[in-house]
């Protein structure tokens, strides 16, 4: 395995101010950080794995959000997407020999991800996608590389402050989310939209009192709007985020483990960290420990 040296350039993210300043999605002139890309990076894989395969092709297709601010987030007119997700697909496609222009950025949604790694459609899915044995039964998860928990997000002068205040009521959250199981577990009215984006609209505009998903997302959310909306209670759930691959190319998951263990003890997950998330109030904390690969 090559080892995707970090070098940290992302003097434009950090001088941007992030999202909190910005008062938008943080991706003005950001380009997140510089990753340095393996050489002769195929010469490290073994034939027949499909590590060597994306090394030849020198292309690789990820699927990440593209309306989470500091996890997944692009803009029309924005080349590719900034956040905490994009950055760990530039650190594993740079140890690949993959610079981060040569990677095709797909949007996916909560609902798609299953089907777009089972379909080939993606060859990783990095997309605040937390493990769950469910979905470990259809498609492989490497991870955790970040552990977050469930919250609420409502509006500046709403007083809804527990679970307690939602229970019977209409709270909004995405299909296909852990997210949307969890609250109608803790006995609310779940909505489901396509994404998150839809989902905050109807907080902005009155249409539901409460949205529901990870503390991670709403904190994006939240510093976009930091006059209009604020995050509420206690994380309720675990979710530990891993990084999706096909169960038909089972080597991936130690390469993506032994690749982002690499980041996490030379400095790039940290900073990779800091110029996303970091920029939307989330602390850095201490990278978690991974799974063990299926044998
Ligand atoms: N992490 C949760 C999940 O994977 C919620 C966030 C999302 O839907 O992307 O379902």
């Amino acid at each position: 395995m090559r080892h995707a040296r970090f070098r940290m350039a992302a003097a434009a993210v950090l001088l941007a101010g992030g999202l909190a300043a910005c008062g938008d999605a943080g991706n003005d002139d950001a380009e997140g950080v510089d990753v340095e890309v393996a050489e002769n990076a195929a010469d490290e894989f073994d034939d027949g794995t499909r590590m060597k395969e994306l090394a030849e092709d020198g292309n690789i297709v990820i699927g990440v959000k593209f309306d989470q601010p500091g996890i997944g987030f692009k803009g029309a007119t924005d080349d590719a997407p900034v956040g905490f997700d994009p950055e760990i697909g530039k650190i594993l496609a740079a140890d690949l020999g993959i610079a981060a222009e040569d990677i095709t950025w797909k949007e996916t949604i909560s609902d798609n991800r299953e089907p777009f790694l089972e379909s080939g459609e993606v060859d990783l899915v990095i997309a605040s996608y937390s493990i769950t044995d469910e979905r470990r039964e259809v498609v492989g998860q490497a991870g955790p590389y970040y552990v977050t928990g469930q919250q609420l997000l409502v509006r500046s002068d709403s007083d809804i402050d527990s679970l307690d205040d939602v229970k019977g009521t209409e709270v909004c959250s995405v299909t296909g989310s852990t997210s949307l199981e969890n609250i109608e577990a803790e006995g609310a009215r779940p909505r489901g939209f396509d994404t998150y984006s839809e989902c905050v609209d109807q907080v902005l505009n009155g249409t539901v009192d409460a949205m529901t998903t990870d503390g991670a997302i709403l904190l994006g959310y939240a510093a976009e709007n930091a006059d209009q909306l604020k995050v509420v209670v206690e994380p309720f759930s675990e979710e530990r985020y891993g990084v999706g691959y096909s169960l038909e190319a089972p080597e991936m998951c130690q390469w993506i483990v032994d690749t982002i263990t690499e980041a996490q003890e030379d400095g790039a997950w940290d900073e990779a960290f800091q110029a996303t998330l970091g920029q939307s109030g989330v602390e850095t904390p201490e990278p978690p420990a991974m799974d063990e690969c299926p044998a």
